[in-house]
């Protein structure tokens, strides 16, 4: 491809910062990122308070993070947070030890046959299911995989493997045919709590993709990364080092794709390109979110782009920012397990507490608002629950000091899935002079989002 084409990326988030870092490094300097708000960074939020900034979005990283450390070597910074820890509660707010055979002494058969599973299913992932760690979703549905491993450099790898179809299965079912059911009590952690959905209901694809195994045991031994001035941070160090930051404030109204060209209608005025890669949302069922609107409504979109978009569900994660008084303030961040099924939809799951050295900082809690099979509950109507679910921790809030409710995670169902959604996506890369990248085509995490950008240029440009 000419390297002087003129590529515009929609959004200023890790997609859409790390598309143009890509891009740049491999000679492509033509290009021009809009960002709707007036911050770069997207789900990577990182307010100050106090002095110090805390996390509304994303928290953490693993040493896996092959992209965000690009990322890191690009700006010359580096994951220098605060220490992640964490402990468990049931749901009465008492402390427990799930994991610890010795104060469990009923569980220890249980416990003993998880551990034996999760060694199972390490093997059966490296074996039965060779390649299922790629990042995106490429022929899995048709029993292939396709992609870059999962290493520092990436090497192409690519064949056939009719196994890989079984990732379509909610990953519970898909335990559960392997005969490793017990490993959700491991997996479910990092995963349901971190706002991705429940194990009935999402395609083991996705979660396996995020938490492959390495990733999972990284997570059990708390190996991993933070930003002392937030994951937000990255994403401004990498609009400050690349050639053309994010423009802010850009209001898109209209993307017309003809004769070979994209005419994108910003703040009002007519701006000329000749590619355009979309990291913004493709489609928004509902319209809110904060987030009114997804590609199919301000582009020209095509039949096949509105069918295919129109099939992208996503989670509602509500998260709180609040102070506590000295005295009920949290130890330690906590997880609340009993509060990770559908059943306890809208509860408190997690609260985490990043600064440990000091208890004039805030706290934020996490908890999911949709089931497939469930009513929604409403957003304010969660937020009571969490603060009423904060008393029954011991942990009483004195004052909310942010809150918001984030389209999170897009997906597609089980189904569309198995019925080859990707592949069909895949194959419209580049047909309208469009790409599309960000969340819904990887995973909702900073790293495979970045990750996915990496390859669409390696793969197109
Ligand atoms: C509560 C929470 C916790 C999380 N925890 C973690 C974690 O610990 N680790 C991790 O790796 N990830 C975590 N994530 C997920 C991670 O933040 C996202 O997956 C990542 O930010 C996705 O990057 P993106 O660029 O694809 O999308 P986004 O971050 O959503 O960025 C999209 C950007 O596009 C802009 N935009 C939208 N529409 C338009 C438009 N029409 N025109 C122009 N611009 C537009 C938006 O304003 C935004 O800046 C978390 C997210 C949340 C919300």
């Amino acid at each position: 491809m000419d390297k002087n084409i003129r590529i515009c990326i929609v959004g200023g988030g890790p997609a859409g910062l790390s598309a143009g870092m890509y891009l740049e490094k491999k000679g492509y300097e033509n290009y021009t990122i809009l960002e709707r708000s007036d911050r770069v960074g997207g789900k990577c939020w990182s307010p100050h308070y106090n002095g110090k900034r805390y996390e509304m979005g994303a928290i953490m990283g693993v040493p896996s993070y092959y992209a965000v450390h690009d990322v890191e070597e690009f700006c010359g910074i580096t994951h220098d947070g605060p220490k992640l820890n964490r402990n468990y509660k049931d749901a009465k707010g008492n402390v427990i030890e799930p994991f610890e055979p010795k104060k469990n002494p009923l569980k220890i058969p249980r416990l003993l046959k998880m551990k034996k599973q999760v060694k199972k299913f390490g093997e059966l992932l490296e074996t039965k299911y060779k390649g299922y760690d790629l990042n995106g979703h490429r022929g899995v549905a048709q029993g292939r995989y396709d992609g870059y491993a999962v290493t520092p450099n990436r090497e192409k790898v690519e064949g056939y493997n009719q196994n890989l179809k079984d990732l379509a299965l909610p990953f519970k079912d898909f335990c559960e045919m392997n005969g490793c059911e017990l490993v959700q009590d491991i997996w479910i952690g990092p995963y349901t709590s971190f706002g991705y959905g429940y194990f009935d209901e999402i395609p083991a694809a996705y979660v396996l993709k995020y938490l492959d195994f390495q990733t999972t045991m990284n997570f059990v031994k708390v190996n991993l990364w933070t930003w002392e001035q937030g994951t937000q941070y990255i994403w401004e160090q990498l609009n400050d080092h690349i050639k053309h930051p994010a423009r802010l404030n850009s209001e898109i109204t209209k993307v017309e794709r003809k004769d070979g060209k994209v005419f994108v209608t910003v703040n009002g005025e007519v701006e000329e390109y000749d590619k355009i890669i979309v990291t913004a949302p493709l489609y928004v069922a509902d319209g809110n979110m904060g987030c009114n609107n997804g590609m199919v409504d301000y582009f020209d979109a095509r039949e096949d782009e509105k069918e295919l978009f129109s099939k992208i569900d996503y989670e509602r994660y509500t998260v709180q920012a609040f102070t506590t008084t000295p005295e009920n303030h949290p130890e330690i961040s906590y997880y609340v397990f009993d509060n990770m099924v559908p059943e306890k939809l809208g509860h408190l799951m997690v609260y985490y507490r990043r600064w440990r050295e000091s208890i004039d900082q805030v706290i934020t809690t996490y908890a999911l608002r949709t089931h497939k099979r469930m009513k929604e509950i409403p957003y304010e109507k969660c937020n009571e629950m969490v603060l009423e679910d904060l008393k029954t921790m011991h942990n009483p809030a004195k004052e909310v000091i942010n809150k918001w409710s984030v389209y999170y995670f897009p997906h597609v169902s089980c189904e569309d899935y198995a019925a080859g959604w990707y592949d069909k996506v895949e194959a419209m890369q580049g047909k309208y002079d469009t790409y599309y990248a960000g969340e819904v085509m990887s995973f909702g995490d900073m790293d495979e989002t970045a990750e996915y950008s990496r390859e669409l240029v390696e793969r197109f440009f």
